[in-house]
């Protein structure tokens, strides 16, 4: 791996504690980003994987935006309280942020999370960034969209029960998108079918969020009837002194046998929606690309750039057909 992704994993890692954890975690999002790459067509892929290291070292990016610009827009970005819009949120909201904003106003939307509209305004974005051809446009947008893809397949990113408080359940968000697929993400498989086009990507994204919503009960009911039958004793770590240790964000951790408990509960949920994500990536960067017109991004790189990664990409695909991913090493959390 090169320095310098290294370097930046190691501040991202720092900047991350302290902070209470919005998504995937820097774990999840940057596998999902670094493995949509091989779900690609060659025509896209050269370019993509010669620049597979800025792809999966931005996907953490902008969860940290809000915290170290202080970006009052971002926040917004990564979520939708659906029950911010009464009991059959999907009947009533617009698919399009104008009709939503003509029927709730910007003020509402923006209090209960924009991440539908927002896909679809940065999907729009990456294909003028195509039409462009212009490199640093392209890789931007291109992995700030995977990170948004990325929190719209997190349950808890779809309700304003976010993090169990409302159910007695606080830090259950970070337990099962940072502390899960860390632990165990080791043996998902992360080989996705080539990437294909999506004629709707206003409705693929309502069905997006849709999914991920469907799936909040079994989150939360399921930690905590698992909870109550479990050892009490048993659900925490511990140090030396027999306290309760805690993570950076300040919240219990809980146990290697809970956690793995709950993983198995759950049914190979987290890996499921894990791929799901790196599926729709890869199906919204070609479709912003076709959509552009299939620009030509075998010129955009140096030549010689391009040779000395073939190499390397042919071991690396080989691993990613064994739904495994080469070069990663992502900064824990847990
Ligand atoms: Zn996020």
């Amino acid at each position: 791996m090169p320095k310098r992704i290294v370097a930046t994993l190691s501040i991202l890692g720092l900047i991350a504690s302290g902070l209470f954890s919005l998504s995937w975690g820097i774990w999840g999002h940057q596998h999902i980003n670094r493995a949509a790459v091989f779900a690609l067509p060659d025509s896209m892929r050269v370019f993509f994987f010669n620049h597979i290291d800025y792809l999966t070292e931005e996907a953490a990016v902008p969860d940290l935006r809000k915290y170290l610009i202080g970006d009052r827009a971002e926040p917004d970005r990564h979520y939708i309280d659906l029950e911010a819009f009464g009991p059959h949120p999907f009947e009533v909201l617009p698919r399009s942020w104008d009709a939503a904003v003509q029927k709730y106003g910007e003020e509402k939307l923006h209090q209960a999370g924009i991440l539908p509209w927002y896909i679809q305004d940065m999907e729009k974005k990456l294909e003028q960034a195509f039409r462009n051809r212009r490199v640093d446009e392209i890789l931007f947008i291109a992995a700030d969209l995977g990170h948004y893809i990325g929190d719209a397949h997190v349950p808890l990113h779809t309700t304003i029960n976010h993090d169990g408080q409302l159910t007695g359940q606080r830090g259950i968000h970070a337990f099962w998108e940072s502390q899960l697929p860390e632990m165990f993400g080791a043996n998902y498989n992360f080989h996705v079918s080539p990437a294909k086009y999506i004629p709707d990507i206003q409705g693929e994204v309502w069905q997006i969020i849709r999914h991920s919503h469907s799936l909040v009960d079994s989150v939360l009911v399921i930690e905590k009837r698992l909870k109550a039958s479990f050892p009490q004793d048993e659900l925490y770590r511990r140090d030396a002194a027999g306290q309760i240790i805690k993570n950076k964000y300040g919240q219990p951790v809980y146990t290697y046998a809970f956690a793995k408990a709950y993983h198995e509960a759950l049914h190979g949920m987290v890996e499921d929606q894990m791929r799901r994500a790196i599926q729709e990536l890869a199906d919204f960067w070609y479709t912003a690309w076709v959509n552009a017109g299939r620009p030509d991004l075998t010129t955009l790189d140096d030549p010689s750039l391009t040779q000395a990664n073939q190499k390397i990409f042919k071991k690396a695909y080989r691993l990613w057909q064994q739904g495994k991913l080469w070069g990663i090493r992502s900064g824990s959390e847990y």
